[in-house]
Order: C-alpha cells, then sequence, then structure tokens
C-alpha cells in the first residue's frame, strides 16, 4: 500500500514549491502513485482504467515487464556519458527505427521530447533548404518551446512574448468543422489546396518545409479525408519544400493500420518526428529522415546532453520489440475499431455526441449542444471527463473549445476493457441528459 505523504501534502507542496505553469487536470486533482499495463491506483488503492495514457505516452502499458526487465538492466550498469562516447545502444536502437521506417529515411537524430524533435526538425528543413518559410496546420500541436509554439496554431498554447519568425499556417482537413460549409467529397478538397495559397502570399515562393500531424491529437483527433496530404505535399515539394510528419502522437501502431499514421493517407514524408509512445514512459523523442537531409545538423555542432543516452536508448528499443512481438498494432486495430463502433453506437442515442473520429486507439468524440449550430459542448465535456473519473475511467478532452474527448489508452488496452469504457460514456451521457 502507498505510505508516502498524503495528498493535501503533495497538494500543498506543489502550490508552494512548484511553478504555478505546472497545472492539474481535475477539479479535484487524482494523484496516482502505481501504473500496471492499461491500469492506473490512486493513493487510496482505487483502480482506473487509463484510456489517455498519460497523454498518448505509455504505448505497450505501464511498467511493461519486458521493457523493465531491459531498462532496469541497463540503469544499474550505466545511465549517462553522452554521446561523445561510444556505447552501443544508440546505434542498436537507430537501426531499429529505421527498420520500422517508409524507405529512405535512416538517419535519426534523438532528443528528450516532442518538442525538441520539432525544434531540430525544423532547423534541419530550413539548413537543408536555404529556405526560412515553414508551413503548419490551423489546430496543429507541435510543443511548447519557442519555433514549436510558433507552429502550433490554437491562440491557448501561444505566449504573447514568443515571436513567430517565418511561420505559417494553412487549413487543416477539419471535416465536421469545414471553413468552407462544403461536404466531402464534393468539395474537392478545398482545404488543401489553401496550402498553395499562403505559400503564393505570405512567402517568397520557395519554402523550407511543412509540418502538420497526421492525425491532430491535442486539436481533437481531427482525421482529415484520405487524400488531403497527397494534395499539400505535391504543393509543398513543388515549391521546394520537405514535408515532414509529426508523429509524436500517432505513430508506433497506435492508427492500427498503418505503424505510422501518416501511412493511412499514402503519403512518403521526408523526415518524421517522434517522441511520447516511442519510450512508453521515458523521455524520449526524435528526428528521422533521409541522410542527405541529416546532414544539416553537421554544419555545425548542434549537442543535446541527455539526448541518445543508454537508459532511454535501451527503453525504446525494447518498447520497439515489444509493439512487434505482441502485436500491439494489431490490437490496436481490433480494439480501436471495437471501441469506435461502441461510440458510434452511443452517437446514435446521445444528441450530445456531434462527431465520432480517429483511426485505432487514437479516437475522438466531439460534443456539441445543437447537431445544426454545432455549439461546442465545453463544459460538458469537462463534465463527462470528471464523471469518468469517478466511474473510474481516466479520458482526454482537447480542440479548440476543449469540446472534443480523447480516447488515447496504452494500446494493451483489451475487449472487455473497451466495452466498459462505451459503458461508461453511455451511463455518464444519461446521467448528464438527466442533469443527476
Ligand atoms: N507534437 C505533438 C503532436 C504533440 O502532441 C506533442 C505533445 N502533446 C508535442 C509535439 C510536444 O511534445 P513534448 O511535450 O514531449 O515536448
Amino acid at each position: 500500500a502507498y505510505d508516502g505523504p498524503s495528498r493535501d501534502e503533495v497538494i500543498a507542496l506543489r502550490k508552494q514549491y512548484v511553478s504555478p505553469g505546472v497545472i492539474t487536470y481535475y477539479k479535484d486533482p487524482l494523484m496516482i502513485v502505481e501504473g500496471k499495463m492499461q491500469y492506473l491506483w490512486d493513493e487510496t488503492g482505487r483502480r482506473y482504467l487509463d484510456a489517455f495514457a498519460g497523454i498518448v505516452t505509455v504505448s505497450v502499458g505501464h511498467c511493461h515487464p519486458k521493457v523493465l526487465e531491459k531498462v532496469n538492466a541497463q540503469t544499474g550498469k550505466l545511465q549517462h556519458t553522452t554521446t561523445i562516447y561510444l556505447h552501443p545502444t544508440i546505434g542498436q536502437f537507430a537501426e531499429k527505427l529505421a527498420g520500422e521506417m517508409p524507405e529512405g529515411l535512416s538517419r535519426s537524430y534523438f532528443t528528450n521530447s516532442g518538442s525538441e524533435a520539432n525544434e531540430v526538425a525544423i532547423l534541419s528543413a530550413r539548413e537543408h533548404t536555404g529556405n526560412t518559410d515553414v508551413i503548419a496546420l490551423r489546430n496543429g500541436y507541435h510543443g511548447g518551446t519557442s519555433v514549436p509554439m510558433s507552429l502550433t496554431a490554437h491562440g491557448t498554447w501561444k505566449f504573447p512574448s514568443n515571436p513567430s519568425v517565418g511561420v505559417h499556417h494553412a487549413l487543416p482537413g477539419y471535416c465536421y468543422r469545414c471553413p468552407f460549409d462544403l461536404e466531402y467529397p464534393s468539395c474537392g478538397l478545398k482545404c488543401a489546396y489553401d496550402v498553395e495559397n499562403v505559400i503564393r502570399y505570405q512567402t517568397p515562393g520557395q519554402i523550407a518545409c511543412f509540418i502538420g500531424e497526421p492525425i491532430q491529437g491535442v486539436g481533437g483527433t481531427v482525421t482529415p479525408p484520405k487524400e488531403y496530404f497527397q494534395v499539400v505535399y505535391d504543393i509543398v515539394r513543388k515549391h521546394g519544400g520537405i514535408c515532414i510528419a509529426d508523429e509524436v502522437q500517432g505513430g508506433f501502431g497506435r492508427t492500427g493500420e498503418h505503424y505510422w499514421s501518416h501511412q493511412n493517407y499514402g503519403v512518403v514524408p521526408d523526415g518524421i518526428t517522434m517522441a511520447k509512445g516511442m519510450g512508453n514512459g521515458v523521455p524520449l523523442g526524435g528526428f528521422t529522415t533521409t541522410p542527405q537531409i541529416s546532414e544539416a545538423m553537421a554544419k555545425r555542432i548542434h549537442f543535446n546532453t541527455f539526448g541518445g543516452n543508454p537508459v532511454s536508448m535501451t527503453q525504446g528499443l525494447a518498447t520497439l520489440e515489444v509493439i512487434e512481438e505482441e502485436g500491439i498494432q494489431e490490437n490496436a486495430r481490433v480494439v480501436g475499431g471495437r471501441l469506435k463502433e461502441g461510440l458510434l453506437e452511443l452517437q446514435e442515442k446521445h444528441p450530445l455526441i456531434g462527431d465520432v473520429r480517429g483511426l485505432g486507439l487514437m479516437l475522438g468524440v466531439e460534443l456539441v449542444r445543437d447537431r445544426k449550430s454545432k455549439e461546442p459542448a465545453n463544459t460538458e465535456a469537462a463534465d463527462v471527463m470528471e464523471r469518468m473519473k469517478e466511474r473510474g475511467v481516466i479520458i482526454g478532452k482537447g480542440g479548440l473549445y476543449g469540446n472534443t474527448l480523447r480516447i488515447k489508452p496504452p494500446m494493451c488496452l483489451t475487449a472487455d476493457d473497451a466495452d466498459y469504457l462505451v459503458m461508461s460514456l453511455d451511463e455518464t451521457l444519461n446521467e448528464l441528459s438527466n442533469n443527476t
């Protein structure tokens, strides 16, 4: 049983000594002291089904035994020296990762977070092309450091002092809230062609790169039509830019049919940024690209003290092995499919559910007060999240209005867990409509 400081003591310590910029999620903050696969325990011993995975980070399960065994052995032997000395793990992990990549993407630069991975990707694109301008997508999220904060396109995450030199935003494929009020496919993918206008009007015509999440995570699991990225990538390449897929949330089998979420769109990027699920819970990120583009990082010395450390490399390698050995991607496809079906059934019963979208175990449920006006049901979404917690299920929310429930569990989720989640959401929505 848990025998550490009480919840109140923990809250008091945070209040007094931790930056107010470090926020908690629930009205009555949840304290988690233990995790095992898809389950979490609070300090009282209460168990929760984790359907948010530490914000889409724990990919194969909390404290997965095979991962733990390997990383514990490494931790006991050597934790850190930096990459100025040789250690076998960095090359071994990079080789394994290259084996999962689309043809041609073989060189990795390792970081400790998704933000840093995106910094490296944009720097590489600018140095490789000699151009400065970068196109990202509205409603996207790419991190909290300087350049990624500029790439991010929700006012909520933008600090007034952060300059966004050379960053422009084009329209995402957000069909449920189409900016042109059109319907797919008769719309002719008008949103995707917006990239051409952004380049024409806001840049010198030659750009460094395009970066986009194939499925927007923080933005509320926004899942564009299947031809969207083909159109965008073609335009970007015509204007000298390279195409970067931010796979921080969608990668590592989460979307089920494919290992990488961009593969659902039939495109091959020139570089991929990763983090979160890559390390199943340790600080690990990276940028993988072609040998030619990777040369950009050798123009000067670029050094990351913790990037490529033996502990993170070992954990990354063990995570990729488990994804393969335990059929994690296939599980995401099958259990994710079942979960989505269940959510679609709930949509038929509950008018609050405006849209159900996503692939595999990367799902979103957008709540609206009225299906015609699509008025965002943001306070309702917060309420659903609280009530789901009371039922022992942890989910997330996102989108510009915070009205989209985000369901992205560790990918070891079982069919029973999926059914339990759907039943809990059904009961929660019943409760809400009865105003209890
Ligand atoms: N890209 C995407 C798509 C993300 O969702 C996030 C984190 N939510 C990041 C980048 C930034 O990652 P980190 O918080 O590890 O810096």
